[in-house]
């Protein structure tokens, strides 16, 4: 039923207290803007690669990858972090007209003020400046830096090395091919993605005037090609089955309990030693270090391996880039790598001690929101990342920032427990000061929006430099105040959520893609239910049957999968180009509700326009988004209560609940919020900005 309760003896009224955000006043401003510029560190500390790959180092220096002057600077790894920041600071400015050296002699100068020392660079006087760091002050510092370089190199190197490959010689040795980490896309913005069902005609499009369109954000980019190309409208399935689906009906498939039953529970305890599956989502504004933290977090979990984690260095490097390398572990295209930011949704998977983890980052740029909702809605829990700087985490937070927008998002879809990482301590020396700023203000914010005080965690991390990541700090700026769990502790402290393992089948689409073989494959979380090998489900739309030949969970073939997995089917019976992004799998005899008018409860967020009869809306579920217009305005209710305030309002304002009748563009498959939490949830964006998360209550037609 829930994400996070037993359907089992389940009370709804329970449920809808302490797993509702409805009754709860958001007060605070909501916004989204462009993100803010941030400093790039990066630190090669305790994360060099160990002896064995001292060869390969030189093979890249062989290739002329010019070497980072930092690396034979000796200089610590703090200053080391700082350098390499300004240079990639400088380096989005200039690119790579300025030589290195240049840059570092200019970096060294302004003690790493990025600023400054592009004003260097740019008056030209860096050729002029007095060396200030040792004692050949007359030689320039650019040549100096090709000196020190000559001698110093392998020394320095090596001293990093054995370091380094001490922490790592704790980690088992895994072959290179087991430890590659695999990140699956959840390519929500591509070309696949559906808007509701097919459409007759673009003709059509006139009926609702989405200004949503105009704008170019992903989510106005989403055109079907199997839906233009379709040209009929498939009935619902409540309207019958077509003969396919007749037959396959009779089929005894699953659905009708006439297959060797398993017990799934049984089996599901068994499974993966018992340890319960966790779908986490990593969200934050942008730039916050979620990828870095993330993929720092995967390294030192050895899910990546050594020679993967260097050529990223490398690379990354290369590309001037160089304080990107661990978030190059979960951005994985070249976009994302150009321009710095996650687009997609990236999928992984590691271990804590007692759980199985899906880990699932999130774009945090306001572009990508849509995609962020695909990755939250399929989300247990969440680890919220805040960058700790001055004036970063004031920039996420207070006016523009996302991290108010994601918090809300999560909440709004379902996830009650929050670890907060207050990343980046590295910047503030680990003042536990800026801890306990950060914590209160978020806490009052996160306390306003949904969460309880007691699902909420707060974590001072650095992504970077890998501190309390996977095991407690031994920093004694942090440990003298800090004696709280490791993010990975946090983790895994975090309550399984119990499934709608009961229910029937559903699995919302995510991908689809043709592999090798007969079929082809589509991807989802299974919200409910489970499905065996051999079974026969119905695809809504196009309200056909298809039938599972294959099972993949984490890249290992199954014969039956459960409410909770992140799985890719293969199917066959069924054209693939029938199947889209947004198509729900679901059991051939309860299949799932479909219909264009539908009542909700919504929770209006900041928004600037009042809310009235007819305003146009792009209403995102799972991984659909499908114009919709606010059709009727039935009543303003209670915050708390939740009794009605006024019946048929003029318009809604602000931090109001509402419920409303809604109509869609076209037939979508929606499920009521009390039977399906999971499907029953929605989140209502006008023009670029969320404007209110909604539950289904009602389905009209
Ligand atoms: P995302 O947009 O939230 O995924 O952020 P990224 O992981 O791409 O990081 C943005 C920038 O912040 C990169 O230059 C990182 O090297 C830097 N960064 C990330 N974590 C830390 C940290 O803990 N300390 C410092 N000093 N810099 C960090």
């Amino acid at each position: 039923m829930s994400r996070h309760r037993n359907v089992r003896g389940y009370n709804y009224d329970e449920d809808f207290e302490d797993d509702d955000m409805f009754g709860q006043s958001v007060e605070d401003d909501y916004c989204i803007s462009p993100a803010t510029a941030n400093q790039f560190i990066y630190s090669r500390r305790e994360l060099q690669a160990p002896k064995e790959e001292t060869l390969e180092e030189e093979e890249y220096e062989d290739e002329d990858v010019p070497m980072s002057p930092c690396v034979d600077l000796n200089l610590d790894p703090l200053d080391q972090a700082k350098l390499y920041s300004c240079l990639d600071h400088m380096r989005a400015v200039l690119g790579d007209a300025v030589p290195d050296s240049v840059l570092t002699q200019a970096a060294l100068k302004h003690g790493f003020d990025p600023q400054k020392a592009l004003d260097a660079v740019l008056c030209d006087d860096t050729k002029t400046a007095p060396v200030t760091r040792s004692g050949t002050e007359d030689v320039p510092l650019v040549d100096r830096v090709v000196q020190e370089k000559t001698p110093l190199p392998q020394r320095t190197k090596q001293e990093t090395v054995a370091e380094k490959a001490k922490s790592r010689d704790a980690a088992p040795d895994k072959l290179d091919s087991e430890v590659v980490p695999k990140v699956a896309r959840m390519t929500v913005s591509g070309k696949k993605q559906t808007m509701g069902f097919d459409v007759p005609s673009s003709g059509e499009n006139g009926v609702i005037a989405c200004p949503a369109r105009r704008g170019d954000s992903p989510e106005n980019t989403k055109a079907t090609p199997a839906s233009e190309a379709a040209s009929k409208r498939p009935e619902t399935p409540s309207k019958g089955l077509n003969a396919d689906e007749g037959s396959a009906a009779a089929t005894p498939g699953r659905s009708g309990k006439a297959r060797q039953a398993i017990n799934i529970k049984a089996e599901l305890e068994k499974r993966q030693g018992g340890k319960p599956l966790l779908n986490l989502v990593v969200i934050g504004h942008v730039d916050a270090g979620k990828s870095t933290l993330m993929g720092h977090l995967l390294y030192l979990l050895g899910n990546v391996n050594k020679r993967t984690m260097h050529k990223y260095e490398q690379e990354s490097k290369k590309a001037g880039k160089a304080s990107f390398a661990y978030a190059w572990v979960l951005d994985e295209t070249g976009e994302e790598r150009d321009r710095g930011v996650t687009m997609d949704v990236g999928m992984t998977k590691f271990e804590t001690n007692s759980k199985v983890v899906t880990l699932m980052d999130a774009p945090g740029h306001k572009d990508f929101i849509p995609n962020m909702i695909t990755g939250a809605a399929q989300a247990d829990v969440a680890v919220l990342v805040v960058d700790a700087s001055r004036g970063e985490f004031e920039a996420g937070f207070e006016a523009g920032g996302q991290t108010r927008e994601h918090a809300l998002l999560v909440r709004s879809l379902g996830v009650t427990q929050l670890a907060v990482a207050v990343n980046k301590m590295d910047q503030v020396s680990w003042q536990q000061e800026r801890f306990q700023e950060i914590s209160s203000k978020l806490g009052h914010f996160l306390k306003q929006a949904g969460f309880k005080e007691s699902d909420v965690f707060f974590v001072p991390t650095s992504g970077l430099s890998g501190e309390n990541l996977t095991a407690r700090s031994t920093v004694s700026e942090l440990t003298c105040w800090y004696k709280g769990p490791s993010l990975l502790e946090q983790i895994d402290a975090f309550k399984a959520p119990q499934r709608s393992i009961d229910k029937p089948f559903r699995l919302c689409v995510s991908d689809v893609f043709k592999d090798q073989g007969s079929g082809f494959c589509v991807t989802g979380k299974i919200e409910a239910g489970y499905i065996q090998t051999g079974d026969k489900v119905l695809a809504v739309p196009p309200n056909e049957s298809c039938t599972v030949k294959g099972i993949t969970l984490h890249d290992e073939a199954l014969d039956w999968a459960v409410a909770g997995d992140h799985v890719s089917l293969t199917v066959t019976g069924i054209d693939i180009i029938k199947i889209n992004v947004g198509c729900v799998l679901c059991d051939l005899k309860e299949p799932i509700r479909v219909c264009t008018r539908f009542r909700a409860r919504i929770l209006l967020f900041n928004i600037e326009v009042p809310i009235t009869q007819g305003f146009p809306v792009l209403l995102h579920y799972q991984t659909v988004s499908e114009p919709a217009t606010i059709k009727k305005l039935i009543s303003v209710l209670h915050k708390s209560s939740g009794e009605i305030l006024k019946k048929k309002p003029k318009c809604l304002s602000k931090g109001m609940n509402a419920i409303v009748e809604i109509q869609t563009q076209r037939p979508v498959s929606l499920e009521l919020y009390k039977d399906y939490k999971e499907l029953g949830r929605f989140m209502l964006r006008y023009v670029g900005s969320t404007i209110a998360a909604g539950v289904v209550t009602e389905i009209k037609d």
